[in-house]
């Protein structure tokens, strides 16, 4: 990976945490301020999204998913689906750590 790659995967994981952060206390729209932001560096170098981040994001609205605030989660054979509050769903093999 180049020097200007690890730089963007680290301003991506800034992004994620400060997401993250914005999520936790109530401030979604910055929080998908972040998200959109995350995935324009991402888009840029090329990276994908760390799948810890790509998981907790809706591909739909770019909402930060908090579970019991704004996204629903149920698993189903096997699957773990997240429901966003804009209806979009995600599924995940449940066994997937990553
Ligand atoms: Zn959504």
């Amino acid at each position: 990976m180049s020097d200007d790659a690890t730089i963007a995967a680290e301003r991506i994981e800034v992004l994620a945490e400060q997401a993250r952060e914005a999520a936790r206390t109530d401030h979604p729209d910055r929080a998908r301020e972040c998200v959109r932001r995350a995935r324009r560096v991402a888009e840029r170098h090329r990276l994908s999204l760390p799948a810890s981040f790509e998981r907790f994001v809706c591909d739909r609205c770019d909402a930060y998913l908090c579970p019991g605030r704004n996204a629903r989660v149920r698993t189903q054979s096997g699957h773990v689906v997240v429901t966003c509050e804009c209806g979009s769903q995600a599924r995940y093999p449940y066994a997937d750590s990553q």
